[in-house]
């Protein structure tokens, strides 16, 4: 299959015993982040045990549980060319619907998707990032069109995240010119589904886990600022304000969230299973 024997090439140690060639800095560094999938966001409405068989009945009437869960079409709408969306916007905390409609919808949003991230340098992108938001991630570790292999993940989920970490100093479209240090595992065990809805089962290292981790955080509404210890973020605190500021000015309303009155925490790291 088409995508599974792109993941296969990625899979290939040999592929990645040497660093992949990065055309520059900034295509390494512009990883865009993902975010974690709450399970207990997406429990549909649980109603107690008091509730009569009656009432429980027309809850069920009133709350189609496939539409209430997964993303419908027109949450898969979109103006194209596609737009980055910056912090702080609130697209980026939205919650990401899962995706059960394997379509021509899809796959031109994946296009576009595409598209956007080689135009802004980018190595991976996930849909919140340009204000879709349904669980999709897209990536290609080298960065260019042509090269490199195109991998689109479509639910994904973490099933092992390896003891051993690194540090990489990252950066994402969603915070432009803004760069640290961020400590993620070196690889991670995936679950997803392809963009023809197959699902699938892949072991990523290195950068390739990287870029899928940053996107991961991506669809659970987490920015990779927050995987940061307090001297990373400190390198990049002056930054974040200024792009609240932006947003107020732009929007003119006020910034949604705040790096001052965000607590501050002893380490970025330690994050387990989804
Ligand atoms: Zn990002």
């Amino acid at each position: 299959m088409h995508c599974s024997s792109k993941l296969q090439q990625l899979y290939n140690p040999l592929r990645w015993t040497q660093p992949p060639p990065l055309s520059s800095r900034s295509s390494l560094l512009s990883l865009s982040t993902h975010t974690f999938l709450h399970p207990s966001s997406n429990s549909p409405l649980t109603l107690h045990s008091s509730t009569s068989l009656k009432l429980h009945a027309m809850a069920k009437q009133s709350l189609p549980t496939k539409d209430y869960n997964f993303a419908s079409s027109a949450d898969l709408q979109f103006d194209s060319p596609l737009k980055i969306v910056e912090y702080p916007d609130p697209r980026l905390r939205a919650k990401n619907k899962p995706i059960d409609k394997f379509d021509d919808d899809l796959k031109k949003l994946v296009d576009e998707m595409f598209d956007v991230m080689y135009k802004t340098d980018g190595i991976g992108l996930s849909a919140p990032q340009v204000g879709i938001n349904v669980q999709l991630m897209v990536f290609n570790p080298v960065g260019e069109r042509g090269e490199g292999e195109e991998i689109v993940l479509v639910n994904p989920s973490v099933s092992k995240y390896s003891l051993k970490k690194a540090l990489f100093n990252e950066g994402c479209l969603s915070f432009p010119g803004l760069y640290a240090d961020v400590q993620r595992p070196d690889s991670v065990k995936i679950d997803a589904r392809d963009i023809k809805g197959s699902r699938f089962t892949v072991t990523l290292s290195e950068l390739p886990a990287r870029v899928f981790q940053h996107e991961f955080d991506h669809l659970q509404g987490i920015l990779f600022f927050e995987r940061m210890t307090d001297e990373a973020l400190d390198t990049i605190r002056e930054g974040l304000q200024e792009l609240e500021m932006k947003y107020e000015k732009s929007t003119g309303l006020p910034s949604p969230e705040k790096i001052k009155t965000r607590i501050r925490r002893k380490s970025g790291v330690g994050f387990g299973k989804s």
